[in-house]
């Protein structure tokens, strides 16, 4: 029990770590060296939202400014594309790229695009689950609670499930992007920096769902440890 913190199973978790690191430095690099070029229709991220929401028919959906970096996203229930400064007010290759994604998810949206309804479906659970997975785990640990210990596994993996299928969520809104990107909005040699820019990002997804399947993997041998 003293060493819960240390024990062996931790070690799984370092390559799974270490690729996290990997792809958050990855994804700021790529990210920082496409925002020195403009691109050549001299767009903002915000209008080139605007101009591929209305051509998609999404005119009600409203774009809004939010803090932070790479903190964009598109909000189904408020019909809101929340774009982050460097984005909004950049005419960078990279701004339109992130903001042509979060368009992607407008459209999934439109589409009724099933991982997307099946991801948002768990929300209500993936919230409790996040905030009490932890307590319940480490309390079943330390008072040997087996039936603890196992709800706090299942709650977990409800955690890895949503993250799994977040996934080709955002394959799919890249996918949707370089595809309206490619269509005449970029030029042809902009286009190798927007893919490369919104790979980077989609490794940061893969990353963090990995560090999480494997935190399972050691939660489930941290249980049988304890039979
Ligand atoms: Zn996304």
């Amino acid at each position: 029990m003293y060493n819960f913190y240390y024990d062996n199973t931790m070690l799984l978790l370092i390559p799974a770590f270490l690729l996290a690191a990997y792809s958050q430095y990855k994804v700021t690099h790529t990210f920082n060296k496409y925002n020195k070029l403009i691109n050549k229709k001299d767009l903002t991220g915000k209008e080139m939202a605007r101009v591929l929401l209305d051509y998609e028919g999404l005119s009600e959906v409203e774009i809004i400014n939010i803090q932070g970096s790479l903190t964009d996203y598109y909000d189904s229930s408020k019909k809101v594309l929340a774009l982050s400064n460097d984005v909004y007010n950049s005419r960078s290759i990279s701004a339109v790229s992130v903001a042509c994604h979060e368009v992607g998810h407008a459209i999934q949206d439109k589409e009724n695009y099933g991982f997307l309804r099946f991801r948002e479906s768990l929300f209500p659970v993936v919230n409790f689950a996040s905030k009490s997975v932890w307590i319940l785990f480490v309390l079943g640990i330390i008072l040997s609670l087996r039936p603890l210990v196992e709800f706090g596994i299942i709650l977990f993996s409800i955690i890895v499930l949503f993250q799994v299928v977040t996934l080709p969520v955002e394959f799919d809104a890249s996918r949707r992007a370089i595809a309206s990107l490619s269509n005449g909005i970029l030029d042809e040699s902009e286009i190798g920096p927007a893919k490369e820019v919104l790979k980077a990002a989609a490794l940061t997804y893969v990353a963090s769902t990995l560090v999480s399947l494997l935190q399972l993997v050691r939660m489930v041998l941290l249980s049988r440890d304890r039979d």
